[in-house]
Parts: C-alpha cells; structure tokens; sequence
C-alpha cells in the first residue's frame, strides 16, 4: 500500500499513524458514503514531525481542556438541579458535545505507544531465532564444505 503524509499529503515515508477508532470512521465513511477512500497508508515524514508534534500536543491539551469543561459544567448542572437525575444525560451530552468539538483539531497518535513497544519486542525475538537459524544454517554450510573439501 502507498504512503501518504498527513501534514504535507505528499507520497512519503514517514512514522506510521495508530489506527484508532476516529481514523476507522473516517475511512468507514469516505468506503460507504463519500465513496473516495483512497487506501493510503496514513504516515507523518520526518519532515513534518515538528509540526505534527506541535498540532498533537495542542489538539491533546484542547481535548482535555474541553473534557474538563464538560464535567465541570455537567457537575454544576447536576448540582443547581438539585442532584436530578436527568440532569446528568444533559451532563453526558455535554460532554460528549464538548469532546466532539474538540475533534475539529484532531491529530492521530503515531505507532509509539506500548502496543508498538510489544510489536518491536516480537520482532526482537523474532530476529534472534531468525539470527540462531541463521548460525545453524552457517555450521550446516560449513560441514558441508569440510564434507566436499574431504571429497576432493
Ligand atoms: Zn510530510
């Protein structure tokens, strides 16, 4: 599959974004409704990364800022409404709105994270009984020379 930055949106390798849930709607939608998907794989390049850093962190704070807002007002709602119950569903929806808004900055997480960790661990082992293969196969290849050097 091709490469596309998601900064500069040029045909690049680059690190490669976290598929999360917002990313599989996205694609969900442009597969069943806006029909363009496109199938890149979605990457940031070494170039842009400053810039990416900069837009995830603000879009990170903007989250948790708007999150908090939302809980503050719900808890204020819940409270001025004398602790009515359904108070708190316009409380959640709050929330909810305030974290959907917070969206409108959104910016992918990259492979980093402690699931990329465990993948490069399966590949560290991987490369060790791939190198241990590897050795054996040398011993192989070397009796086999000893066994044709004899032969001569
Ligand atoms: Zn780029």
């Amino acid at each position: 599959m091709e490469e596309a930055c998601i900064i500069c949106g040029k045909r690049i390798a680059g690190i490669e974004v976290r598929n999360d849930y917002i990313l599989s709607s996205i694609r969900w939608f442009k597969r069943n409704v806006t029909r363009n998907e496109k199938g890149f794989r979605l990457v940031v390049c070494k170039e842009d990364f400053p810039k990416y850093y900069k837009q995830r962190k603000s879009f990170e704070r903007k989250r948790s800022l708007y999150i908090g807002l939302g809980v503050v007002f719900a808890a204020a709602l819940f409270i001025l409404s004398e602790f009515n119950l359904y108070s708190l569903f316009y409380g959640i929806g709050i929330v909810v709105f305030l974290y959907l808004l917070s969206l409108v900055s959104y910016m992918p997480a990259l492979e980093t994270g402690s699931e990329a960790g465990k993948q490069k661990h399966d590949t560290a082992a991987g490369s060790a009984a791939a190198s241990s293969h590897g050795r054996r196969t040398g011993i192989v290849g070397k009796a086999t020379k000893t066994k044709g050097y004899k032969h001569e």
